[in-house]
């Protein structure tokens, strides 16, 4: 798997909330904000390491701080990304499970192409309950959608005891994102 032609390609990936937002609250007391930057964090990481730098892989955010939506999707523009990841994990009153990927209620061919091979990639490989792709005019996606294919993966339930201490394992933080990374990388070499 490699980028044999051109420039690297730029990766925006958006950990959800931060700060004062802590997003959803984990059965087991963890924090959305706290789990999407774990994660972010070992895709940026798993990019150095593993496949050297292949990717140019940007965070909105890399400490607890809370970013507006407008910012996060002024800086893929900004940087004329070429993918833009928003991470969030979900909630719900009764026992939802898995992953599900939102794209543009425009509904992007690209942004299409991008959430099936990230939903993929995380559901067959890691054994989560894969709840499709679904439109959604979130402002993060509506705001991305005319610089660059826009995702925003709910990796998950905060709500489910299980899917939420899933994300206490250090090692099952670097399987989902290691996850996320092929299927951007997959999504970048066939798109
Ligand atoms: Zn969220």
């Amino acid at each position: 798997m490699c980028l044999v032609f051109g420039q690297k390609k730029v990766v925006v990936i958006d950990p959800g909330h931060g700060g004062i937002d802590s997003g959803a609250v984990g059965v087991n007391g963890t924090y959305e904000k706290d789990v999407v930057l774990k994660v972010a964090k070992a895709i940026l990481k798993l990019n150095n390491s593993l496949i050297d730098n292949e990717l140019d892989i940007y965070l909105t955010r890399y400490t607890d701080t809370l970013i507006s939506l407008s910012d996060r999707s002024r800086l893929a523009k900004s940087l004329k990304a070429d993918v833009f990841v928003s991470l969030h994990c979900n909630a719900s009153r009764n026992n939802s499970r898995g992953i599900e990927v939102y794209v543009h209620n425009s509904k992007n061919k690209k942004s299409i192409a991008l959430g099936v091979s990230v939903l993929n990639e995380s559901t067959q490989k890691l054994g989560f309950e894969k709840r499709g792709v679904k439109f959604a005019n979130f402002q993060v996606l509506r705001e991305t959608i005319s610089y660059c294919p826009s995702v925003l993966v709910e990796m998950g339930f905060m709500t489910s005891i299980d899917e939420a201490d899933y994300f206490l394992k250090p090692k099952n933080i670097k399987a989902i994102a290691l996850a996320f990374l092929i299927g951007i990388m997959d999504y970048l070499n066939t798109g």
